[in-house]
């Protein structure tokens, strides 16, 4: 997830059983073709074995959404960063807005499960956004570099940022590129005082918020967006690889 290309991921949330293998074989078959573009496929956690193993060889990573922040315990439902591991993951969402929103989730939390991604030796999405209220009082950037705060650790390694503004979520609703790369400009320059401007440069920050085949062009386009993490426009495999069409199309004529 650091090779320079561009991460597109999907989160299919609570939805997909095993009868929805046949869409995860599309977007497997269809990678052969778009090696210019990284893909994950994020599925309930019930699916990430068979995901996995259909994936093999494809080039299609496989994502969890959610981890516990403990490798074992009595934790009745909860699901460990080794389990997902141990399953096939090898990333994982931590910090969704969905989690925060109904599962009272923290930033202490989500740096919490970050750092047990980071010892189980996979990947966290960390995602961080402001809801409509927060950007219409003008305090969007003021709330995603709080977000940053609290849940990145010191630790330079082993993470992505899904920015992912929670008015945009499921909503339609899209960032406009401008707002986009204005909040990406300014959590890479976040990264820079953190973490130094080669650690700036190698993280990926995806954008996430109702990005579809018709408006991926124009946010992968953005200087700072490094990638995707999409919802709803990932479930269905056309629609999930129109998305990586114009990742790799916007990395053909090389950004701004
Ligand atoms: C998400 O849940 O991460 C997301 C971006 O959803 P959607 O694309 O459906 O807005």
């Amino acid at each position: 997830m650091t090779s320079g290309r561009p991460l597109i991921a999907g989160n299919w949330k609570m939805n997909g059983l095993l009868a929805s293998l046949g869409e995860l074989e599309k977007i497997a078959a269809g990678a052969a073709a778009l090696p210019q573009v990284e893909l994950m496929v994020c599925p309930p956690a019930t699916l990430i074995t068979a995901f996995a193993a259909a994936a093999n060889g494809s080039g299609v990573l496989i994502g969890a959404q959610d981890c516990h922040a403990l490798p074992a315990g009595a934790y009745t439902g909860d699901i460990s960063a080794e389990m997902l591991k141990d399953a096939g993951a090898v990333a994982v969402i931590v910090g969704h807005s969905e989690r925060r929103q109904y599962h009272g989730e923290t930033d202490a939390a989500a740096l919490a499960k970050a750092e047990a991604a980071r010892r189980a030796g996979i990947v966290a999405i960390v995602c961080v956004g402001e809801t409509r209220a927060e950007r219409q009082s003008g305090r969007e950037l003021e709330i995603v570099g709080a977000q940053l705060e609290g849940s990145l650790s010191d630790d330079s390694t082993g993470f992505a940022i899904a920015y992912e503004p929670v008015w945009a979520i499921g909503t339609g609703l899209t960032a406009t590129p401008e707002q986009a790369q204005a909040a990406h400009a300014f959590i890479r320059a976040r990264l820079a005082e953190s973490f130094g401007e080669a650690t700036a440069a190698r993280v990926v920050v995806q954008y996430g918020g109702s990005v579809k085949p018709d408006n991926a062009a124009e946010l992968l386009a953005c200087p700072d967006i490094d990638g995707a993490l999409v919802g709803g426009a990932s479930l269905k495999s056309g629609d999930f690889l129109a998305i990586v069409r114009a990742g790799r199309d916007v990395t053909a004529r090389g950004k701004a």
